[in-house]
């Protein structure tokens, strides 16, 4: 799959598409010293386009740099401010955001304090992640032989590009085995998060996720979290195993890419019924609702443009 459109934010000048690049000895190249984003912008019913919970997913962009150690050399504001003129100026009316900041060239040592920290904002249509047959009936996933990061080899609350290394392993595994998705471990072996997605179980109406300990705290969760408490479903936030993974009624991924996709099967084992269940189902529909405007109760995510 290819991306495009015609103006990329850079260091603060709107640049054509083919023209943002970078030097092969940036150091973000060579050592993934660098962090990013993912946002989406969606088109609302009545003709406007809003962008889904914009000002947490720039707070955690600069988290990410702080916990690195880089943070963008940027206001907040003004990071915000450029998310929504790049998309203006692209004329998008829907559309994956991708802000990235990343160490430049200079000094190619580990330690280069002085290398400029630069950052860019891209966009770019972009449909179903995990596909459109995935949303509506569920995805394959497969428990990966690759461990999540232990969370002191990697800061795992932060988007750092190197930590991504150990995903596409996982994925790259798993989707040449036939599969979707891959499932990770934490290092002491429950189930942690998929590649780029966190993940859900549902087992007698009730609804668990895995806590903050070796996961990417994700936007999507605290927002399915905060959707299914306020629907009055019994919410968790616990560790869990992968037997529990197999036996539960319902399960699925939370992601800005995935959105909310169901988990159809696991290791080759019905997941349910081996379709999307009814919570689930309940959450996706409410979800999309929500980023389109037509939940009322929730229009405080959305940045309109
Ligand atoms: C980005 C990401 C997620 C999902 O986070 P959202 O804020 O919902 O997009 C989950 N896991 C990993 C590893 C991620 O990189």
């Amino acid at each position: 799959m290819s991306v495009n459109s015609e103006k990329i934010w850079f260091d603060g000048e709107m640049v054509r598409w083919e023209e943002a690049k970078v030097h092969v000895l940036t150091h973000a190249l060579h050592y993934g010293t660098a962090y990013f984003e993912g946002i989406r912008c969606y088109s609302l019913e009545d003709g406007r386009s809003a962008v889904f919970r914009l000002e947490e997913h720039i707070r955690r962009f600069f988290d990410s740099g702080l916990i690195l150690g880089f943070p963008p050399p940027y206001e907040l504001a003004a990071i915000q401010q450029a998310t929504i003129d790049v998309i203006k100026i692209n004329k998008l009316k829907a559309c994956y955001i991708r802000p990235l900041a990343f160490m430049g060239f200079g000094d190619m040592g580990l330690y280069a304090p002085d290398n400029p920290i630069h950052v860019i904002i891209a966009v770019w249509p972009w449909g179903a992640y995990l596909g459109d047959e995935g949303i509506k009936n569920g995805i394959r996933a497969k428990v990966s032989s690759y461990t999540r990061h232990h969370v002191n080899v990697m800061m795992t609350k932060s988007k750092v590009s190197g930590n991504y290394v150990n995903s596409v392993l996982a994925k790259n595994e798993v989707k040449k085995a036939g599969y979707d998705e891959a499932i990770m471990l934490d290092t002491e072996g429950y189930v942690a998060e998929a590649s780029g997605e966190n993940i859900f179980v549902v087992r007698n109406g009730r609804v668990k996720t895995t806590p903050f300990t070796s996961i990417l705290p994700g936007i999507t969760r605290d927002s399915l979290l905060t959707l299914a408490r306020d629907k009055g479903y019994h919410v968790q936030e616990e560790r869990f195993t992968r037997d529990e993974l197999y036996t539960a009624d319902e399960a699925f991924f939370t992601g800005t890419a995935a959105e909310v996709t169901p988990i159809r099967e696991v290791d080759n084992r019905r997941i349910g019924s081996g379709k999307p269940g009814p919570v689930t189902k309940d959450l996706q529909e409410t979800f999309f609702a929500i980023v389109k405007g037509k939940e009322k109760n929730y229009t405080h995510w959305l940045t309109y443009l």
